[in-house]
């Protein structure tokens, strides 16, 4: 079939269902049929680069030169970027066709999807309950097949938790792996791109694109990116898999539990050798997660004043009454929550009590990976505590919303490449499997992926 048929495919499916889901903020059927076309120009005249008429969706946190990108917030309802991001840029050159940009919590903020000013997006494995977030249109997206590939950001989970809860993979890259330029910013110490896809194979090809040095992220790393195929069909006989015992206290979901121990087993049968360990300041993490990404937000979204970006209030008396006016209609309650948080934690009298603490335990959390790997290659877990919950069940509750992330933000706070794949459903819900490598192991977590049954 032709490129131009494929993308219709998932077009009409986008059309038909997602009425139900909800996945996608913005479509441009027009633009990806026109892309389409021109690869199969391309092919025919066998110019065409590898994933050329390759269908994908993007997270609208993403800059697209020309196209509307909100971020899931009122605030930038009207934002149209003049630019692209470099990760929009690597697909494009690579030939791929955007279906259009995935809905999220607004500014990323988020577990749930619930805090969306798009409205939520419902799990295509359950309706009455969340996909996960913030990235919970891209997760729910693939899982309904409405494409077949979504980029993603992961500040704190939000890849891999709504992978998780969707029952595809997500693949949070190393920190530093893929370019934050045109990404737009929540926790810059923490945030980082990556790849939602059906199987690990997919993710390998799409990561290869994806990734790469670029001199207009200061915190890019500049190392060849490998062909992330390679080695998906080793064996892993020998291969040393860290269990660490605080991923399995108390908070657990048995059934979770359950299917991650019966992934062990795989394992082992394959010929894995299986370590228990210790990551013992494992719950420090939310804690330090939920005072170093307010903080870093804090600073982040003051550009967003009313003067150079998205929403202006109505008639301002003032420039003082243009600031609060368009920041408190703009930005809605968890976005604000965080704000608040973040400037009291950097505020002169309370940082060295919170945020200069939270780092010192950020290295610490760190630091327990690290002597990890000196004993194993990875390091495997539950990705969240429990199947994907009804909508409202944690609404409430900031705090039992943030425990969604016990098991995600460790690896975030550490710069670590970390993957979920399914392994089971508890319920009808799918369950996931969290990898976690050593710094620029994805290759390694992509095999170890590819080669659960
Ligand atoms: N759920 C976490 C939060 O709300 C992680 C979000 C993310 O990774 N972008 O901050």
């Amino acid at each position: 079939f032709s490129c131009e048929e494929l993308t219709r495919h998932y077009l009409e499916r986008i059309q038909r269902l997602d009425t139900a889901y909800n996945s996608f903020i913005s479509v441009t059927a027009d633009a990806a049929l026109a892309r389409a076309r021109a690869a199969d120009a391309e092919r025919a005249a066998g110019t065409a680069a590898p994933l050329c008429g390759i269908p994908i969706a993007h997270k609208d946190i993403f800059c697209t030169r020309g196209q509307r990108t909100s971020c899931g917030s009122k605030m930038l309802d009207n934002f149209v970027p003049p630019y692209n991001a470099k990760v929009i840029d690597n697909f494009d050159n690579a030939g791929c066709v955007s279906l259009g940009k995935t809905n999220m919590d607004e500014f990323a903020m988020g577990s749930s999807n619930e805090n969306s000013f798009y409205g939520p997006v419902k799990n295509p494995w359950a309706t009455d309950s969340v996909p996960g977030g913030s990235s919970g249109g891209s997760a729910a997206c693939v899982a309904a097949r409405l494409a077949p590939a979504a980029t993603a950001t992961d500040t704190g989970g939000s890849i891999r938790q709504p992978a998780s809860h969707c029952g595809v993979t997500g693949l949070k890259p190393t920190y530093g792996r893929v370019s934050r330029w045109g990404m737009i910013a929540f926790a810059s110490s923490l945030d980082q791109g990556g790849i939602i896809t059906r199987t690990a194979e997919d993710a390998a090809l799409l990561l290869a694109v994806m990734a790469g040095f670029d001199a207009r992220d200061s915190t890019s790393v500049e190392r060849p990116v490998p062909d992330y195929t390679e080695h998906l069909s080793d064996s892993i006989e020998g291969l040393k898999i860290g269990v660490p015992a605080e991923y399995f206290g108390a908070g657990l979901d048995a059934g979770v539990g359950a299917a991650v121990e019966a992934a062990i087993e795989q394992y082992e049968a394959l010929g894995a050798q299986i370590k228990t360990i210790s990551l013992p300041h494992s719950n420090l993490a939310v804690p330090a997660y939920y005072v170093i990404a307010p903080a870093e937000c804090s600073a982040n979204l003051s550009r967003f004043d009313g003067v150079r970006y998205g929403y202006r209030c109505d008639n301002p008396k003032d420039l003082a009454d243009l600031y609060k006016r368009s920041r408190g209609e703009g930005f809605g309650a968890e976005v604000k929550r965080r704000i608040l948080v973040g400037t009291y934690a950097l505020s002169a009298g309370y940082y060295d009590a919170y945020y200069n603490k939270a780092q010192q335990v950020r290295r610490l959390i760190k630091q327990d990976f690290v002597t990890a790997f000196t004993e194993v290659d990875v390091v495997l877990g539950p990705t969240a505590p429990a199947p994907a919950f009804r909508f409202g069940a944690k609404s409430d509750d900031p705090v039992a919303m943030y425990l969604e992330d016990i098991y995600t933000t460790p690896v975030n706070l550490a710069g670590l490449p970390g993957l979920s794949l399914p392994c089971g459903q508890v319920a009808g819900k799918p369950v996931g499997l969290q990898l976690i490598g050593n710094y620029f192991e994805e290759a390694r977590l992509l095999n170890i992926a590819h080669q659960f049954q």
